[in-house]
């Protein structure tokens, strides 16, 4: 496909300097900003620019939208794709919808959401929402302290984009795009040996590491451990040290790695 005019729109919009205010938003909001080297930066900072500009934005709920706002959902979205091929920006996703705080939506009857085909979260009220062939729907205070506080292990973003990220081959199964058979295989082998590990655990009523949101099914379990692998990849790598790995071959990143330099860096 001829993609000469995006290509040319994309090199003049990065002939623009990225703003300081945009800079200082990534730094005081997406805590993992400030942990990525220079290269990693300076790479994320050009897929906002293109992000910002490509995706529609709306608000909903009395929400205005913000270049705070937009700037937080946009980095977080584009550092699962800092090391994947990401010319297309989730191709997926046309609309980022944003509502000020937790909603209850009540367009949750046949002939909305539904047509859309969404992976439907339950329970509500909802902190975010992905549909196959529609938006991605976000809560921004839900959106900004999960930004701030990866520690907790929650974040919104990560998690629908991560279900945009499986959509991509047209289902939400748990399983995105991958390169050959052989991560394929190894992908299966994991993902389902601990899927069915945190799902049983949850039955019986233990705690499980991994939150039991993602014993639902294969698509929440690689949303939510994807929210794991970024926001606390030691943890991770310590309770499941295979799934862990199976998530860096998939993303191309080591965020346990990032952690440790930047608590090196801070002694
Ligand atoms: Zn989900």
């Amino acid at each position: 496909m001829f993609n000469w005019l995006r290509d040319h729109r994309r090199a003049e919009m990065l002939e623009r300097p990225f703003p300081l205010e945009w800079e200082a938003i990534l730094h005081s909001n997406v805590a993992h900003y400030s942990m990525l080297d220079e290269a990693e930066s300076d790479e994320l900072r050009r897929m906002v620019q293109v992000f910002l500009e490509e995706k529609h934005w709306e608000g909903c709920g009395g929400l205005e939208l913000t270049d705070e706002i937009r700037i937080t959902i946009a980095a977080q979205a584009c550092l699962l794709l800092l090391a994947l091929p990401h010319d297309e920006f989730y191709r997926n996703v046309d609309s980022i919808i944003v509502y000020p705080s937790t909603v209850v939506p009540p367009e949750r009857k046949p002939g909305f959401f539904e047509h859309l085909n969404g992976v439907v979260e339950a329970p509500v009220p909802i902190l975010g929402q992905a549909f196959v062939q529609g938006p991605v729907v976000l809560v921004w205070d839900a959106v900004l302290h999960g930004a701030r506080h990866p520690e907790q292990g929650h974040n919104v973003v990560y998690h629908e984009f991560a279900h945009k990220l499986d959509m991509l081959d047209g289902t939400a199964n748990g399983t995105p795009p991958l390169v050959n058979r052989e991560q394929l295989s190894e992908w299966v082998k994991v993902c389902s040996r601990e899927f069915l590990r945190v799902r049983s655990l949850s039955e019986k009523g233990h705690k499980t590491f991994i939150d039991a949101y993602g014993a639902q099914s294969e698509a929440e379990f690689f949303a939510v451990v994807t929210e794991e692998f970024f926001d606390r990849p030691l943890a991770l790598q310590k309770h499941a040290p295979d799934l862990y790995n199976v998530l860096c071959n998939y993303y191309r990143q080591d965020p346990a790695v990032r952690t440790n330099r930047t608590h090196s860096l801070k002694k």
